[in-house]
């Protein structure tokens, strides 16, 4: 696990186990609030024993960006807290999160000590949580998922994106069209620092270059796999594409980005080709 520090009240925990995911604590006048945790419990546990050691907390408030296992199963280590998530992440949960989890720990026996929890407080709308000296407005960015939220801090000009941003998006289990607004939607914040879901921290000059290279990713998958499926072009062709062409770097997380980008193919051409069937 890396910690970074992006002010005096903002640090920023990237996961070294699992395709760098991040979390992100913030401290208050009056107290902590945590915006995601880290799948693997050794490196929660740091950021835990990061705020005791700080003499800061507690932990008010624990903010759930969405309900995918890699951000949430670090939850049970803030029992103080209540969980702050959307109305769908808390269905997600109820639905698919034990399933998940029990899958998880078969393939991982460290995440035996693992308990769900489950968020407390809903929001439907945007919101603003007001703590002490700083100002976390909740906003709702559906397209990697449908319950996903995102929070900026506005004393600090601070995005924490979520995966809304990542190195290559990925929408497997959401929506192209849906994350393309939400990638637009990020743009009227003036932040000077961008928290993506996985990978590094984007700073002010990046940030718009960034998001608009993501959306023109989005742009082309939708392109191309609608063009795919109007014409009967066979999936196989179009996994034969070479990454590049769409702007994948095979390098980005860990070289895992042409698997995303794989995953995302098979997932859209799906969800064309069942809307092409219900328009007939
Ligand atoms: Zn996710």
């Amino acid at each position: 696990m890396h910690r970074e520090r992006l002010t005096d009240d903002i640090f920023v925990f990237t996961s070294e186990r699992y395709v760098q995911v991040t979390a992100t604590v913030i401290f208050t006048q009056k107290g902590v609030v945590v915006f995601d945790t880290l799948p693997f419990p050794e490196e929660t546990r740091q950021m835990a024993d990061f705020i005791r050691r700080s003499g800061r907390g507690p932990v008010r408030y624990l903010i759930l960006s969405h309900s995918h296992a890699d951000h949430v199963y670090g939850a049970y280590l803030f029992p103080e807290a209540e969980i702050i998530a959307h109305r769908r992440c808390y269905d997600l949960l109820m639905r698919y999160g034990q399933k998940g989890l029990e899958e998880a720990r078969r393939a991982e026996p460290e995440l035996t000590e693992v308990t769900l929890r489950f968020p407390a407080l809903w929001t439907e709308t945007d919101a603003a949580l007001r703590m002490g000296n700083k100002t976390i407005q909740l906003y709702y960015s559906p397209g990697h998922t449908p319950d996903l939220i995102g929070a900026y801090i506005q004393e600090e000009r601070t995005l924490l994106a979520s995966d809304t941003m990542m190195p290559v998006p990925y929408v497997a289990d959401g929506d192209p069209l849906q994350l393309i607004d939400s990638l637009h939607a990020l743009r009227q914040y003036q932040a000077e620092h961008l928290v993506q879901g996985h990978g590094d921290i984007l700073l002010r000059g990046e940030i718009q270059t960034h998001i608009a290279a993501n959306i023109a990713y989005l742009e082309k998958l939708v392109e191309v796999i609608s063009h795919a499926v109007e014409e009967g072009t066979p999936l196989e062709r179009l996994l034969r594409i070479p990454p590049e062409e769409f702007g994948v770097s095979r390098i980005a997380l860990e070289g895992l980005a042409p698997q995303i980008h794989q995953a995302n193919l098979l997932a859209y051409y799906e969800q064309s080709k069942q809307h092409k069937r219900k328009r007939k």
